[in-house]
């Protein structure tokens, strides 16, 4: 099959019919994800479907001119990086699916704002003028579904998988027919085997790291068993039986319980209060180099750290048992 080029997408060729599509340069921090264009196949689906693919206006113009009619679109959790672009594809005539309970962060920012915990520490104009860097606009209209629900379209059915811990509604998709587990934002996010990224991402009051690692036993068995192929929003294409992306995600989560272990075993800390010590931890810009940032990209960088340090404060056994 002839493989457009278009000038700032990355197309790949996952299977005869199915596309993992990258955006290469974004507009801002959190504005896009790769996703899949299942294309149109005679006696399964007749039109061309999109599986959490967020990418600007313009790319989604062109991929509709080359590709289309898009009947349909499938989003997989409310994150900005997976919800910004969304309208576009609304606008070329697609319906919208996207899962409880973040489905309704498409429709109205103010949804995300409270759905994430974000107005518990942020102004809404904080998050507002982040959503807007990025991009984002709301939807008219969204088909919900149930993370775990199959999707059919045509003769096409989709599994629709629960990945919970990285956030409530986040799903994979597993295609039975080409055997392609697409594990959405699992924390798979290395552009290529050489380059590193940040690995699961837990930065939020609903996301759990017990969860993530369920899931990612979930998403390995399911690999291991049935998929020949591996995609997720932000790497590249893995094939069975090839496991480094679990390999990989746990490794990550295991830095990351290992950073916030020793900061904390500080004796500076010792008689300090849960709170102190987050506060503590935070000034050290253990994840994030959050000196380096200003206004409300230091607030939301701080934000997500703060999650992501008491997250591992609740799993460290010591810390557990002290008293306050
Ligand atoms: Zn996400």
């Amino acid at each position: 099959m002839f493989l457009p080029e278009i000038n700032n997408l990355e197309i790949k060729k996952v299977s005869e019919d199915i596309l993992l599509i990258h955006q290469k340069k974004q507009p801002f921090f959190f504005s896009c994800c790769d996703g899949l264009l299942i294309l149109p196949k005679k006696g399964r689906n007749n039109s061309t479907i999109s599986l959490d693919l967020n990418i600007e206006q313009i790319y989604v113009n062109q991929l509709n001119d080359i590709y289309g009619p898009v009947s349909d679109y499938v989003c997989s959790h409310g994150h900005l990086d997976h919800t910004c672009h969304v309208h576009a594809w609304e606008e070329i005539g697609a319906v919208i699916h996207a899962p409880h309970p973040e489905a309704k962060y498409l429709l109205d920012l103010n949804n995300f704002y409270k759905g994430f915990g974000f107005d518990e520490a942020l102004d809404y104009e904080t998050v507002e003028k982040f959503a807007n860097l990025n991009g984002y606009q709301p939807c008219d209209q969204v088909k919900i579904f149930n993370p775990g629900d199959i999707l059919q379209f045509n003769n096409y059915k989709i599994d629709t998988i629960s990945f919970s811990g990285h956030s409530k509604a986040h799903v994979g998709f597993f295609l039975p027919d080409e055997r392609v587990i697409h594990i959405s934002c699992l924390g798979f996010d290395k552009p290529n085997p050489e380059i590193e990224g940040f690995g699961p991402w837990y930065g939020f009051r609903d996301a759990s790291i017990s969860q993530y690692e369920e899931d990612i036993k979930k998403a390995e068995k399911i690999f291991i068993q049935k998929a020949k192929f591996l995609t997720s929003s932000h790497s590249y294409i893995v094939k069975n039986p090839d496991i480094h992306p679990f390999e990989y995600m746990r490794g990550k989560i295991k830095t990351n319980q290992d950073k916030v272990d020793n900061a904390q075993n500080l004796p500076h800390l010792k008689e300090k209060s849960e709170n102190e010590v987050i506060e503590e931890l935070l000034k050290m810009d253990l994840f994030f180099p959050k000196k380096k940032l200003k206004g409300l990209v230091f607030e939301i960088y701080r934000f997500w750290e703060y999650w992501i340090i008491r997250k591992h404060l609740k799993r460290n056994l010591n810390f557990k048992s002290k008293k306050f």
